[in-house]
């Protein structure tokens, strides 16, 4: 028998109900004569405060609550990669061919497909011995995405029985398995709870770079497969071109984007938008290796709180797997908003700014779920974290900001200025950090170059001498300057104009491989050390710094294709004979 009890308050989202005494907290209920989904998230004796996840108008007091004997969860299985899910994994795209667009009220729990068939291959045979994590057959999902369906945790036995390999929807029993206490039933599918981050044997160091293509991340402020990063800023500063950037271009195995608040037409572009793209590795659409989460700002507050943790639990789900996945949100600010939202009516004491006193661990928690695993099937995988944070009026001191900084190793912050000068990405590259740095150390060496984060380390030196430089530049001119200040200035314009610019709009710029990222700045490096040395010999400045020189070093990101890198080479020859040439002049004289 169903547990059932009645609504007794209703106040927008949040609804109270009596008679639920043998209900649990945090149960999945269905909320009215519409079924609406709701979560008990108070539960006191014999009453419940239920948050429901859909628009609550039209509910009356009087109608019944059922519960559904489970957690809040997710069907993990084959559907989900292509998919477009609103914040509790309900399919947006089917609903719309439903309803035009609107989810309609009680529209249930459907969530993936339960009727499409998947060819199936199992890979296990009869007597063999299952754990928790093991594999026991495979789907492909995409052309990219091979879904492997795994022993859920916490259940284990031998294989008592198996369906030949066919074409089986996700509710066909393929696998039996049986230990002493009991058979169980492997379908094409598991449930997992949202709230619980699902279990792994080891959290691992963390030492492979997600590469973005993006040149001040892979530079500069690299992001490693399983950290966790903020991309912090105002309206407009390119928060969700940054996180697009990542979502088309870094080289995570499965993207999952959570468009969290935000206004309905940025969630449109990207709906027209991915679908569209290719994946330039793979020559098929990116949809293919992608999950959109969408939960727009006139959609109900509650499944946008909802909708966190509905991408991570299908991030960890993938990861689990032995895929690398990256999950963006865009904006966790109107993630806190909801929570805020919510506490407010649940009338508890606000903290500061009247978001409640738990935000800062609900964002840690959030966060905590970022890693590179080791996994129950002995798999390694990773899920990285990508929040965008939009503080009003760009103010980072705001909690939401101040709070995620305290839980992320990288932190891209996004400035006004910049952005207001087309400097794009507008990331500053004074205030943003990457904690990663140390970790990836040897994957740079091995993989780019001995010197690769000493570069690194020389370029960003230069970028903070100018910009002390620019104090006294705008005091008194740059005149004043001795010529080895002003060729500093000279260097930091060549690399904010020919390397950190990068124009996410131009076919070749948009994404840059790693190689020839190192290959620029080495050969910026070549001029500035050139220069340098002409400028300690007494070269004065007007010399030394060559017109087309310096346009070339600005222009190789549009002139060198990124597949041909003989270009830096050459560029690189003619500075060196062009310097070589200026001193010899020089000590002729
Ligand atoms: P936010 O999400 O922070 O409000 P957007 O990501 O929508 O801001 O960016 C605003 C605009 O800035 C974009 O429409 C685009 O024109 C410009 N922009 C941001 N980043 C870039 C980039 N890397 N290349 C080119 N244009 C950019
Ligand atoms: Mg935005």
């Amino acid at each position: 028998m169903d547990k059932v009890g009645v609504i007794i308050g209703i106040n927008g989202p949040v609804v109270k109900a009596q008679g639920v005494a043998n209900f649990k907290m945090r149960e999945m209920v269905m909320v009215g004569n519409k079924k609406l989904i709701g979560e008990i998230i108070i539960l006191e004796g014999d009453f419940a405060t239920i948050q429901v996840y859909e628009e609550t108008s039209g509910l009356t007091l009087g109608e019944e609550v059922v519960s559904t004997n489970m957690p809040l969860s997710l069907k993990l299985g084959p559907g989900i990669i292509g998919n477009i899910f609103d914040g509790i994994e309900r399919p947006l795209q089917r609903i719309n061919k439903i309803s035009y667009g609107f989810i309609p009220e009680g529209i249930g729990l459907i969530s993936i497909d339960t009727e499409k068939k998947w060819d199936t291959v199992i890979t296990v045979k009869v007597g063999e011995e299952l754990k928790e994590g093991d594999i026991y057959a495979e789907v492909e999902e995409s052309t990219l995405i091979k879904h492997k369906l795994m022993v859920p945790p916490g259940f284990n036995g031998k294989v008592t029985w198996i369906k030949e390999n066919g074409n089986y929807n996700i509710e066909e029993v393929v696998v039996k398995i049986k230990n002493s206490q009991e058979e169980y039933d492997l379908k094409l599918y598991q449930m997992w709870p949202v709230r619980k981050a699902r279990p792994v044997k080891e959290r691992k160091r963390l030492e492979v770079p997600l590469i973005t293509g993006q040149r001040i991340l892979d530079s500069f402020f690299p992001i490693a497969k399983g950290g966790t990063v903020a991309i912090p800023g105002g309206f407009g500063t390119g928060k969700t071109m940054t996180q697009h950037q990542l979502a088309k271009w870094s080289d995570a195995d499965i993207i999952v984007y959570i468009g969290c608040g935000e206004r309905g037409n940025e969630m449109t572009e990207v709906l027209e938008d991915f679908p569209k793209l290719v994946d330039p590795k793979t020559n098929t659409s990116l949809m293919n290796r992608t999950v959109l989460i969408a939960n727009t700002s006139n959609m109900p507050v509650a499944a946008r709180e909802a909708s966190i943790y509905t991408g991570i639990t299908i991030a960890e789900y993938f990861r689990d797997m032995g895929y690398h996945v990256a999950i963006m949100a865009d904006s966790t600010s109107r993630w806190a908003e909801a929570l805020r939202e919510i506490s407010g009516r649940l009338e508890e004491m606000p903290a500061e700014e009247g978001y409640p006193a738990y935000l800062p661990s609900r964002i840690a928690e959030f966060y905590e779920r970022a890693g590179y695993t080791k996994n129950l099937n002995d798999t390694e995988g990773s899920v990285t974290v990508i929040g965008a944070v939009s503080p009003a009026g760009g103010d980072f001191s705001e909690p939401v900001t101040q709070n995620t900084k305290r839980f992320v190793s990288a932190f891209l912050s996004l400035d006004r200025k910049l952005a207001y000068a087309r400097h794009y990405p507008a990331i500053n590259w004074l205030s943003s950090y990457s904690g990663y740095i140390s970790m990836l150390e040897d994957w740079y060496e091995d993989n780019i170059s001995k010197d690769m984060l000493e570069l690194r380390g020389k370029m960003l030196k230069i970028l903070f001498e100018e910009n002390k430089l620019q104090e006294i530049v705008k005091l008194v001119g740059e005149d004043v300057l001795p010529d080895d200040q002003r060729l500093i200035l000279e260097v930091a314009k060549i690399l904010k104009v020919g390397f950190l610019q990068q124009n996410a709009y131009h076919k070749d710029d948009t994404y840059v491989p790693i190689e020839k990222q190192y290959k620029m700045l080495k050969v910026m490096e070549i001029f500035y050390d050139n220069a340098y040395e002409c400028i300690k010999l007494g070269v004065p400045i007007s010399k030394v710094k060559d017109r087309e020189i310096v346009e070339e070093l600005n222009k190789m990101k549009y002139n060198i294709p990124n597949d041909d890198l003989s270009g830096i080479d050459k560029l690189e020859e003619k500075i060196r004979g062009f310097y070589k040439k200026l001193i010899n002049q020089y000590k002729q004289q």
